[in-house]
């Protein structure tokens, strides 16, 4: 983590320190919740639309911490404290965390992408460090304040730096690729995920290829190649691109760079061959559902590869990756159905996902519990129509849907599937009855709508809470 005196984290931070204080104070940390204080830190209070981290500087002091930031709009506190005063402390702490990670001789990976970014965050750093020291994002650490911190507590002889980029509107992309100038940039793919905020899937792909205005000059730039709007606007990207940046692309399509053969689902994950003409034809397999994270984990295998990780230290890490919770998490109930957990997010894409693994589960009936996606904009309900009518009836027994918008995916679904198969609720209870009177053990079940709807409320009965 950054550990400097206090002089060294004003100048870093562009600030000034107030007078009489001890210049070489050791500052070794950084936080922005006063709950969580560093000791020995250094505490930024950041202004938000409720809290104002002001307050709590005194407090964050007298708990530990060495110093603190503080904004110059702010009257000064009465008592003296070791506070370094500076415009904004947000853009501060931006700015601290993009001098420090420019002191050290650490490689940057960054990765965005509607969906997909932490299960490609998490399957890179598994693959590079089997020969790196890697320091990665912290879950779900990816916006304007939680990049910066990742990066701040970040050890000095890390390799390489592995950081999810997430955004929902134009510019955010850039912002965050410009603090750290990626050597490599990742774009998982382009989803639905922000409609609302940037109105359309083009904006959607020019927000994430905002990555490579900041890659390094000879920088990297992987992603989905059966995306064409991708290729489209990176074409017309013209000004803020590298000059001698490269592409490599992964994907379905014959002319990705990196295309998955014999995708094979199995019980725990899936396997899959790649052919390269120098290195042969490799298997791959990985502990996660969907071909969805086949593609995750071409985007992994593309990184690897960049930084010469040998191919057998490769396929062990792919194998051996473990992901965060709640992305097609597997369970088996206490009364013995299969719970394929997706309840973290959902958007059209990350639901079309969901539903392919689902398709492809063998033995029992395989029920889907489809929720609201939310933030999808003006369209949102004929966005939820049209995933409902892609349902085929081969590939489900059984739709069960919660929520307002749920009730349109249903509906979509009545153009394909039979009335029986489709019911549609409005409450948790009513749809957990529901549930029990129908499922029986060995059947699965599979849950997928928005983090806000809290779908996983509706199983709780049937978890273990050991
Ligand atoms: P967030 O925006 O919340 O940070 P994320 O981009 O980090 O999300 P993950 O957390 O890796 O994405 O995965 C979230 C969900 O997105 C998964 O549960 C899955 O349904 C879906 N998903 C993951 N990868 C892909 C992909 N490559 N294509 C489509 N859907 C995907
Ligand atoms: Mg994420």
């Amino acid at each position: 983590m950054i550990e400097t005196n206090l002089q060294g984290i004003a100048s870093m931070c562009g600030g000034e320190l107030l007078p009489n204080q001890d210049e070489k104070l050791l500052i070794a940390g950084v936080s922005t919740d006063s709950r969580q204080i560093v000791q020995g830190g250094l505490f930024v209070p950041l202004v938000g639309d409720r809290f104002d981290g002001h307050a709590y500087v005194e407090q964050a002091i007298a708990d530990g911490a060495h110093a603190a930031l503080w904004q110059q709009d702010h009257p000064l506190p009465k008592t003296s404290l070791p506070l370094i005063l500076v415009e904004d402390t947000l853009e501060a702490l931006q700015q601290l965390a993009s001098s420090y990670i420019r002191t050290l001789p650490v490689k940057v990976v960054a990765v965005t992408g509607s969906n997909g970014k932490t299960t490609t965050k998490d399957l890179i750093a598994s693959v590079l460090s089997r020969t790196f020291r890697v320091h990665k994002t912290d879950g779900n650490f990816n916006n304007h304040i939680g990049l910066p911190l990742t990066v701040l507590r970040m050890p000095k002889d890390t390799d390489i730096a592995v950081l999810e980029m997430g955004m929902s509107s134009r510019g955010e992309i850039e912002l965050l690729t410009k603090l750290v100038h990626p050597d490599v940039a990742v774009i998982t793919n382009v989803g639905e995920a922000h409609l609302l905020q940037l109105g359309s899937r083009e904006e959607i792909a020019r927000a994430k290829m905002e990555i490579i205005s900041g890659l390094k000059p000879d920088g990297i730039l992987i992603c989905h190649g059966d995306e064409p709007l991708l290729a489209q606007v990176f074409q017309e990207e013209q000004t803020e691109k590298p000059e001698r940046m490269s592409v490599v692309t992964f994907g379905f399509g014959v002319q990705c760079d990196y295309r998955p053969e014999g995708i094979m689902q199995h019980e725990d994950g899936m396997s899959f061959t790649v052919a390269n003409e120098t290195l042969g034809t490799n298997v791959y397999s990985i502990p996660l559902l969907g071909k969805h994270n086949v593609l995750n984990s071409l985007a992994a295998l593309a990184v690897g590869r960049l930084f010469r990780v040998p191919e057998p230290m490769i396929s062990a890490a792919m194998s051996s990756a473990s992901i965060s919770g709640m992305r097609i998490e597997k369970t088996i109930t206490k009364d013995g159905w299969i719970l394929l957990n997706d309840a973290y997010n959902a958007s059209p894409t990350a639901m079309k996902a969901a539903l392919d693994v689902l398709a492809s589960v063998r033995g029992g009936k395989r029920i889907a519990i489809l929720g609201d996606m939310l933030e999808l904009g003006p369209r949102e309900e004929e966005l939820h129509e049209e995933v409902g009518s892609g349902i085929l009836p081969d590939t489900l027994d059984v739709l069960l849907t919660y929520g307002k918008l749920g009730a349109s995916i249903a509906k979509g679904a009545l153009h394909q599937l039979a009335s029986e198969a489709v019911h549609s609720f409005q409450d948790k209870n009513e749809l957990r009855d529901y549930l029990q009177s129908l499922v029986n053990p060995g059947d699965t079940v599979l849950l997928k709508a928005s983090r806000g709807m809290k779908l996983e409320e509706i199983v709780e009965p049937w978890i273990s809470t050991k």
